[in-house]
């Protein structure tokens, strides 16, 4: 998916003297965003409270949505630089296709991990004939200096490994939990988890002391360490845990996200990471242009227009206010 914001504004990330150094309990409120004409989307990060989460750098909440009689997500072609794009879905189906050539349909539990590299472009939509209901999350995750220039490529995996325990169903997105990994190329120490919880669950999920961590509601009634965290919302954990106690008093679906703190600082704009103002200058410029980012074939529409770069430096703003 792509950030559509029309009023797009550059923003600061990462840097460690944002990182929450012990355990918190950090509750993060969704902020509602139009994407297209028929998709609403609650996005997570960046937040006014919070920017990453590891190298997590975007994450968007959205539906379940009853599309039964709609197109669903229509996202034209547009581009990325800088980041890995996931795709996950707990409903329905996202035809994904890109500038390298890639087309793949991505389906509940699958992992589409699309690394940007230097540059891509993508389109994503809901095929023609869909299932009645779309639910899922699109995630971010930026990419260290020695990496971001990396030729881009997708990845469509259907089998990921699964970590069960009373109560608990975890599939493994991105890195490892409890020994079992994901097969989805990393560049960064990074985690990403689906949580699947059966009411009545009353677990403890082990966890990476280093990493800093996050918990994203997608359904059912949750307590992440206690705390009750409703669908659309995501609990800040900061660093310094060896364990997470999870329970749910329904079924209840969540998506752990963590990683090793992101050391370096980066600017977001649009769709790019790039470390200085000049990298999206020129990014803006190539993508108007048609050069770099490449074409997207079958997909029957424009690509969208860049927003304008505001006049200002990109300044500092900082991870917490
Ligand atoms: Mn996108």
């Amino acid at each position: 998916m792509s950030n559509l914001d029309r009023e797009a504004v550059p923003a600061l990330c990462g840097g460690r003297g944002f990182v929450v150094a012990e355990p918190v309990r950090e509750l993060l409120s969704p902020r509602k965003v139009q994407l297209g004409e028929s998709t609403e989307v609650r996005r997570l990060l960046p937040n006014l409270g919070r920017r990453m989460v590891g190298a997590w750098c975007f994450v968007d909440h959205y539906g379940p949505d009853d599309i039964a009689d709609e197109p669903g997500m229509q996202v034209p072609p547009h581009p990325h630089m800088g980041l890995q794009t996931v795709s996950w879905l707990h409903e329905g189906e996202v035809l994904h296709r890109d500038s390298t050539g890639s087309v793949a349909t991505i389906r509940p539990r699958e992992l589409g991990l699309m690394t940007s590299g230097r540059a891509i472009s993508h389109a994503e939509q809901s095929p023609k004939s869909h299932a009645r209901f779309l639910h899922g999350a699109q995630l971010w995750v930026a990419l260290p200096d020695s990496d971001r220039h990396v030729e881009p490529h997708f990845e469509h995996h259907a089998e990921l490994p699964v970590v069960t325990a009373p109560g608990l169903h975890a599939t493994i997105v991105l890195g490892d939990v409890d020994g079992a990994a994901s097969p989805g190329t990393t560049y960064t120490p990074i985690v990403g988890a689906d949580l699947a919880l059966a009411a009545g669950a009353d677990v403890r999920l082990p966890l990476e002391p280093d990493f800093e961590y996050a918990v994203l509601a997608m359904s059912g009634e949750a307590h992440v360490d206690g705390v009750p965290v409703l669908p659309g919302s995501m609990l800040y954990l900061g660093c310094g845990r060896t364990e997470l106690p999870l329970r749910a008093a329904s079924d209840a679906g969540l998506m752990l996200l963590g990683g090793e703190p992101f050391e370096e600082e980066l600017i977001m704009f649009w769709n790019w990471i790039g470390r200085t103002q000049e990298d999206i200058v020129q990014a803006r410029e190539d993508w108007m242009t048609g050069s770099r980012f490449g074409e997207v074939k079958g997909y029957d529409g424009a690509p969208l227009p860049a927003p304008e770069l505001p006049p200002l430096a990109l300044k500092p703003r900082g991870r917490v206010r």
